[in-house]
């Protein structure tokens, strides 16, 4: 016997969408309610961004979620609320407008009807060009949006196990308890599980100087790396701002205790002038074929992706405050003008290897029905912690519902932060946050200005993404921007 089941509210009352179930409707009821077959409860561990985000968003599609909290019975070291989607540090959820990345996302996941961005919009405060919150409105209006849904119940209570009925998301976040870590390891594997960041910039392909950084490996090696070569005049001037440079104070909690093999290049250099080009800038065996001999030091930059958009420093880990970073970066040779699309950062975080264990769709090679969202699946921040929460929630409740995930174009910065987390080189993976070069560029006959390229790669992504949600029957009108 099929058990049936009323689901799709008809909701007008916020004014942005119309819920709607994303599979064909068997029997269809009055005011937009559909009547489908039961289906296995979703569960989601973790009410942060990513897991809130989720679980409305499975929510939305007819399933039945069961949302685990650990707070406020057993606290993190950095909330400080028993709140859901509690904003622990800034109230940014980042920059604004067409021409900003961060700036697509937040359009795409209104598109997407996302809980997140309603409550950042009901929240806002001024803010120049970025998306400020009231954070107390912010996550009080996620967590009563969270408890008055009747598809949602709350369990709050530490997970240490896996649930082992229906599917699962993971979205335990950077402070995932210690008992659920244990266990991630002995299911995942110890070595696909990272305790905290040690990450270098990473700069925009398009904003590196090629007159003068030259291709090459070490020792005539495969030519894997650009490099960009310092005269001792060009050292001297880069290591003066490196050693003036200042550096970001962790919390109590979050000191680290580095390997020599991951010393941040500040604490390299307070060493003296010469060991950062004894260390991670050494020139050997890498001389200028333009002069033939070997430079008086070396950075080297090593390919984020396969396309090559995206290059990070190697050996360059930092912990300076973000605007000394960018003057370090930029007294380099080559990348005088880089964009930094992902500052370097050491702090204590938990996240997994994800291009080692899954899909582009977050779920897990190994472990079908089983999803991860947020920090723990390598994203960084607040908004992409919460758009892969939307993502994981829909394609769990497809799962659920007998149906293959989904993935979204590549042309969306949704499509292209999920295609990076199953891509990107597990050897060196490093989380990474919503930028330009996750997307494909444009191609224009016209040459195009960065701004004028920009807004046309956002349009082209809130265009596909609104083709690709109707299709998938994701919404049923689209959201309207306020
Ligand atoms: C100190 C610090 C400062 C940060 N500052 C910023 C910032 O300024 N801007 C920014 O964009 N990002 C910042 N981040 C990153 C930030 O954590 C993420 O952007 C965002 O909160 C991640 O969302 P998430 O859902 O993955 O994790 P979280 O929002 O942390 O949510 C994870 C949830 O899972 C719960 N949980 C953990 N383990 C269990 C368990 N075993 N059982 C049940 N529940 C569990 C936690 O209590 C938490 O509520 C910061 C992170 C840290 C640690």
């Amino acid at each position: 016997m099929v058990i049936m089941r009323e689901v799709g509210e008809f909701n007008r009352a916020d004014g942005y969408w119309i819920d709607a179930p994303a599979v064909d409707c068997p029997v269809q009821l009055p005011f937009g309610r559909c009547r489908l077959p039961a289906m296995d409860r979703v569960h989601v561990i973790g009410a942060g961004l990513a897991g809130s985000e989720a679980a409305v968003a499975a929510a939305k599609l007819g399933a039945r979620v069961r949302l685990y909290e650990m707070r406020p019975k057993r606290m993190t070291p950095a909330h400080r609320t028993g709140q859901f989607a509690e904003l622990v540090c800034s109230n940014s959820l980042g920059g604004e407008g067409q021409a900003n990345a961060k700036g697509l996302l937040q359009a795409e996941m209104r598109l997407a009807g996302s809980l997140v961005m309603r409550a950042a919009d009901a929240s806002r405060v001024p803010a120049g060009g970025a998306l400020a919150v009231d954070r107390e409105r912010f996550s009080g209006f996620i967590t009563q949006a969270l408890r008055s849904n009747p598809s949602i119940e709350i369990v709050q209570e530490e997970v240490s196990e896996l649930p082992s009925d229906g599917p699962v998301i993971l979205a335990t976040g950077p402070l995932t308890s210690d008992a659920l870590a244990a266990h991630l390891q002995s299911r995942l594997g110890g070595r696909f599980l990272s305790f905290y960041d040690a990450a270098a910039p990473v700069v925009l392909a398009e904003s590196i100087n090629y007159h003068k950084v030259f291709r090459a490996g070490r020792y005539a090696q495969q030519a894997d790396y650009l490099n960009c070569p310092f005269s001792e005049e060009e050292y001297r001037v880069f290591y003066q701002a490196l050693s003036e440079a200042r550096a970001h104070t962790p919390h109590d909690w979050e000191k680290l205790e580095f390997f020599e093999g991951c010393m941040p290049i500040e604490e390299i250099a307070r060493r003296g002038f010469d060991t950062p080009r004894f260390g991670p800038l050494k020139p050997v065996g890498l001389p200028d074929p333009r002069t033939g001999k070997e430079p008086y030091a070396v950075v080297q930059l090593r390919a984020e992706d396969r396309e090559e958009r995206m290059w990070s420093l190697v050996g360059f880990q930092t912990g300076l405050k973000w605007p000394d970073q960018k003057t370090v970066v930029q007294k380099i040779p080559g990348l005088e003008n880089a964009e930094i699309v992902r500052y370097g950062v050491m702090h204590r975080n938990t996240y997994l290897n994800a291009p080692r264990l899954i899909h582009p769709t977050l779920e897990f090679r190994e472990h079908p029905d089983l999803f991860v969202a947020g920090v723990l699946s390598g994203v960084e921040g607040y908004l992409d912690s919460a758009a892969t929460g939307w993502l994981a929630g829909t394609n769990a409740a497809l799962k659920a519902l007998g149906q293959e995930p989904l993935l979204p174009p590549e042309e969306t910065m949704l499509g292209g932060l999920a295609r990076y987390l199953a891509s990107a080189n597990p050897s060196n993976f490093q989380p990474m946050n919503a930028n330009w070069a996750l997307v494909p560029p444009v191609k224009r006959l016209k040459k195009l200005s960065k701004k004028e390229a920009r807004g046309e790669m956002y349009k082209r992504g809130l265009e596909t993404l609104t083709r690709w949600l109707t299709e998938h029957k994701l919404v049923l009108s689209v959201a309207v921007t306020p």
